[in-house]
């Protein structure tokens, strides 16, 4: 995608996912100065005297070229500037599913529009001055969210918050410079920089940035959550756990339909973190006998996890084979769940000292989970108190802010070094161009084309 392009032609795409014998409605949705006639060159309104207003859904029929009836649908024109992209834009609603969203968007192409890239609507909409890039990417992010607060979150970046802060310490950051500059311009008629005051207000600026960058994990973690794999010899109660977790009732659980991959995935949330569940159902049955002991299975599991959860049976104690698998894993974050303290308490299993989290459990009753869920949150978040956030950066936005840390921080040297104004400012202006990339003010084409191209097609 070339950001540069002119944004005259007129892009389409399928809006909603395209999913078979899914979704009740399907959005095809085009942008650009064509939007409108190419709409009413394939949609003709039920009314014969329909007229077509801005924001207002028209009731009709989709048509091929040959004049044929494709589809019963809604159609609606959003002139611009008052639309999403701030070009016209249109949006035709059909039947869900593949075939007639599928065959709509190919009579938008027939009629001139082109398919439009990853993320370019968004990208039509930063460009025309609509939001600035941190709106462009929380888009992305509240699409992906798989967890209230990581949508409530990617919401508040959406309205704006987080590059309302950015810029506010943009502002700062320019009073600062105005003062310097204007003494390497008129050194003469202003009295002498007040060093200490305004060495105060960069710190004060420093600390605001650190903060904000403290954001930055915990939203990490909250966008993309963890994959967590339970392993351990069999009929120690694997299956039973699983269930019991995935089971409860929570604010999300989803199983995908009949995947045919070995790992069958359950999703939740524990704690504000999307969890994925990775099951061994399909991998289960085997002949070999390294793999029967599990290590094998354990090890690949480990490969695809974040954490693992190691099941023993506190009826059978620490055995060989248990003993087997935890040296495959021992070197990744583990939480231990001795099972079947129904039949055996869970004290006196001679257990390697160093496994810290350590849970006792009854699976086949679902008792042990609000345990297991603490471990697992003191586990990635290192017991660190968490901030309760309403706001986060993402790995690029962390990244820019950084810089922009670095640059102050060389600011800070050259004062403390005494260098001439000259220096500060450089410094200052590499910290402000840092900031601009967080929220697009100041940004390279090649930067923009890797966020929007992460973007999915129709946003
Ligand atoms: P897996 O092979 O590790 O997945 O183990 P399963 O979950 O299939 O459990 C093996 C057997 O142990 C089943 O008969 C379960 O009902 C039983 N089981 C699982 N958890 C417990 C528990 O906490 N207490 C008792 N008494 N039995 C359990």
């Amino acid at each position: 995608m070339d950001p540069t392009a002119p944004l005259a032609d007129t892009i389409a795409a399928i809006a909603t996912a395209v999913v078979p014998e899914q979704g009740s409605v399907g959005i095809v949705r085009l942008s650009g100065s064509r939007a409108l006639p190419i709409v009413q060159a394939i949609f003709t309104p039920a009314r014969r005297n329909a007229v077509w207003e801005s924001h207002r859904l028209l009731y009709g029929w989709i048509r091929d070229e040959k004049g044929q009836i494709l589809d019963e649908a809604l159609a609606v024109w959003m002139q611009a500037p008052r639309s999403y992209t701030r070009e016209d834009v249109t949006e035709l609603h059909c039947h869900g599913g593949i075939m007639v969203v599928q065959a709509t968007l190919q009579q938008c192409l027939r009629q001139g529009a082109r398919l439009a890239q990853p993320g370019e609507f968004s990208l039509r909409a930063f460009l025309n001055g609509r939001i600035d890039l941190t709106q462009a990417e929380s888009v992305a992010d509240l699409v992906a969210a798989r967890s209230p607060q990581a949508a409530r979150m990617a919401l508040a970046g959406l309205q704006g918050k987080l590059g309302g802060s950015i810029r506010a310490l943009r502002q700062e950051l320019l009073g600062l410079l105005a003062e310097i500059e204007a003494r390497l311009d008129f050194e003469e008629d202003l009295p002498p920089l007040d060093v200490a005051a305004w060495q105060a207000r960069l710190q004060a600026i420093q600390a605001q940035m650190q903060a904000l960058l403290a954001t930055a994990e915990r939203g990490q973690l909250l966008r993309t959550g963890v994959k967590v794999a339970i392993v351990g010899r069999p009929n120690v109660g694997k299956s039973s756990l699983l269930n019991a977790w995935s089971g409860q009732d929570r604010a999300i659980v989803t199983d995908l339909p009949g995947t045919t991959r070995d790992l069958v995935e359950s999703h939740l949330v524990v704690k504000g973190i999307p969890v994925q569940l990775l099951d061994t159902a399909g991998i289960r049955a085997t002949e070999d006998p390294v793999e029967r002991l599990g290590v094998e299975r354990s090890q690949r599991l480990a490969q695809a996890a974040d954490v693992l959860v190691l099941v023993i049976d506190a009826q059978a104690g620490w055995t060989a084979a248990d003993a087997a698998i935890y040296e495959s894993i021992r070197h990744r974050p583990l939480i231990l769940v001795i099972n079947k303290t129904d039949l055996a308490p869970p004290e006196g299993i001679p257990l390697p000292p160093e496994i810290a989290h350590r849970v006792p459990a009854v699976a086949a009753q679902g008792k042990g989970i609000p345990e297991l869920e603490r471990a697992l949150e003191q586990l990635v978040t290192q017991g660190r108190p968490q901030p309760n956030l309403e706001i986060s950066l993402n790995q690029r936005q962390a990244a820019a802010l950084r810089q922009a840390q670095a640059s102050l921080e060389q600011v800070g040297q050259a004062i403390q070094a005494q260098l001439p104004l000259d220096f500060w400012s450089i410094d200052l202006r590499g910290a402000l161009h840092a900031l601009g990339q967080i929220t697009g003010e100041e940004i390279s084409e090649s930067v923009l084309d890797q966020i929007f191209s992460r973007f999915c097609i129709g946003k």
